[in-house]
C-alpha cells in the first residue's frame, strides 16, 4: 500500500497567480526563440531610477545589511508619512506604519490580521488576481460585487448596500484599477467611507497605483476625501509600480493602530523585517526627487491614448479609456463563438491562447480578473512594440468567423 501524507487543505485549493503564469509562458515561448510581443507584463519597463540604485549601493557598501525593526527602519516609516501627508494630507504616527515585502505582502498581512474563518469581505469585479486568494487563506469568504462598464466600472451603492451584513469585515478598492484602469470619484470615495464608517467594516484601499493618473489630479483616497473614516481605512501601498522598483519588493500600510500592530505582529513570526538594503532605496524613493515619475506617466499617458484609439478602430472590440495604471481591459466578447485556424473560441481564455499561439501576442484572459468578457493587455512596453503587438492583434481577429 502507497501512503502520501496529504497537503493542506487551503493549498490544495489555492489557484496560482494566472497572471504571473501567462507571463512565464510568454517568457517561456521566448526564451525557446519564439518572436512574442509581451502585452502581459504588470510591470512597469522603465529602469529603477539611478538615484534610488545609488542610495541601495551606499547602504550596502555602508554595511547596512542586517535586521532591521520589524515593521522598517523609522526614517522610511516618516517618509511614507510625509507622502502620505503631502498627497491626502491625513496625518499618521510610526506605529500606524508597517513596510513589508511588497505590497502584496502587506495586504496578505492585514487580511491575516482581520479576517476570521466565517467572515465575509467584499471584492469588487473586476478584481486584482490576488485579492479572492487572499481572503481564501485567511478562511473568509470573497463576496463580489458586480460593476458595469457603462459607467466606468464604478461602485453601485445599493448593490454594494444589499452585501453588507454583519460577517462583513471589509471591502477592497483598487482605484486607479489593474485591470480597467478605472478611477474612482471623489463622491464615491465619500460614500464608501461614510458607509464604512456607518456600518462598521474596513475599507483596504489599495492605491498601489495612485501617484500613476492621467487628469492632472493629485492622489485621492477614502481618507483624503473622508478623513472622519481614517479609523476604517487601511491604506496600502508600495513602491513597485510608481518608481518602476517591483524586484526590489517594498511595500506598505497605513492604518488604524491594533491592525497595524496586528499585522506587525504576523510578520514577526514570517518574514520579519523586509530587505533592509531595500528599505534605503525606498527611502531615497519617497523622500528624493519625485521628476522621474512625472516622466513615466506622462509617457505612459502617450500610450494609453495611442493604445485606446488603435483598439477602438478595430471592429469588434470595444474599450474604454482608463484614467490611470498601465492596462487596458477591453471588451472582447463579440469574438466569441468565432473560430479560425482550429481554434474555438469559446471564452477570454481561448482567445489569450489564439493570440498567444497564432499572433505571437501575450495578454492576459479577463477570467483572471473574474469577467469573461474582457482581455487585458499592459502597455507598460515601449511603443513600437505596442504598434507591432496591435498589427498581430488586428489581423488575428480579423481571421476569427
Ligand atoms: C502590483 C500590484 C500590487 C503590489 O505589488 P508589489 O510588487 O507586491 O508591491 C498590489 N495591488 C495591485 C492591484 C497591483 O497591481
Amino acid at each position: 500500500m502507497s501512503w502520501t501524507t496529504p497537503l493542506a487543505q487551503r493549498v490544495v485549493n489555492l489557484k496560482p497567480s494566472p497572471t504571473l503564469a501567462v507571463d512565464a509562458k510568454a517568457k517561456a515561448l521566448k526564451a525557446q526563440g519564439a518572436d512574442i510581443i509581451n502585452l502581459s507584463a504588470g510591470e512597469p519597463d522603465f529602469d529603477t531610477p539611478d538615484h534610488i540604485k545609488e542610495a541601495a549601493i551606499k547602504a550596502i557598501k555602508d554595511g547596512f545589511t542586517k535586521y532591521t525593526p520589524v515593521a522598517g527602519i523609522l526614517e522610511l516609516r516618516q517618509a511614507i508619512i510625509d507622502k502620505l501627508k503631502r498627497d491626502y494630507n491625513v496625518g499618521y504616527e510610526p506605529d500606524q506604519i508597517v513596510v513589508s515585502t511588497g505590497g502584496k505582502q502587506g495586504l496578505y498581512n492585514c487580511l491575516q490580521a482581520i479576517v476570521d474563518p466565517g467572515t465575509e469581505v467584499i471584492i469588487p469585479v473586476p478584481y486584482w488576481v490576488s485579492y479572492p486568494a487572499m481572503v481564501e487563506l485567511a478562511g473568509g469568504r470573497p463576496v463580489l460585487l458586480s460593476s458595469r462598464p457603462e459607467k466606468d466600472f464604478d461602485i453601485d451603492l445599493d448593490e454594494l448596500s444589499s452585501l453588507i451584513n454583519d460577517k462583513t469585515r471589509a471591502l477592497i478598492i483598487n482605484s486607479p484599477s489593474n485591470p480597467t484602469g478605472a478611477v474612482y470619484s471623489a463622491d464615491t470615495l465619500k460614500a464608501l467611507a461614510q458607509m464604512a464608517v456607518e456600518k462598521g467594516f474596513y475599507i483596504i484601499s489599495d492605491d498601489i497605483y495612485d501617484e500613476i493618473r492621467f487628469d492632472g489630479k493629485s492622489p485621492e483616497n477614502p481618507v483624503s476625501v473622508f478623513p472622519e473614516a481614517k479609523e476604517h481605512i487601511i491604506v496600502a501601498n508600495g513602491v513597485s509600480k510608481t518608481y518602476a522598483m517591483t524586484g526590489w519588493r517594498i511595500g506598505y500600510l497605513a492604518g488604524p493602530q491594533p491592525v497595524i500592530k496586528a499585522a506587525t505582529k504576523i510578520q514577526s513570526q514570517s518574514t520579519s523585517n523586509p530587505n533592509s538594503i531595500a528599505q534605503k532605496a525606498a527611502l531615497a524613493a519617497l523622500a528624493g526627487p519625485q521628476e522621474c515619475v512625472k516622466e513615466m506617466v506622462k509617457a505612459f499617458k502617450e500610450r494609453r491614448d495611442y493604445i485606446v484609439e488603435r483598439l477602438n478602430n478595430i471592429k469588434g472590440i470595444k474599450c474604454n479609456m482608463p484614467q490611470g495604471a498601465f492596462y487596458v481591459f477591453p471588451d472582447v466578447s463579440s469574438f466569441f463563438n468565432k473560430s479560425a485556424d482550429g481554434f474555438e473560441i469559446k471564452g477570454s481564455l481561448d482567445l489569450a491562447d489564439y493570440l498567444l499561439e497564432k499572433a505571437k501576442v501575450a495578454c492576459v484572459p479577463g477570467i483572471a480578473f473574474g469577467d469573461d468578457r474582457f482581455i487585458r493587455f499592459s502597455y507598460a512596453t515601449d511603443k513600437a512594440q505596442i504598434n507591432e503587438g496591435l498589427n498581430r492583434l488586428e489581423e488575428a481577429l480579423e481571421r476569427l468567423s
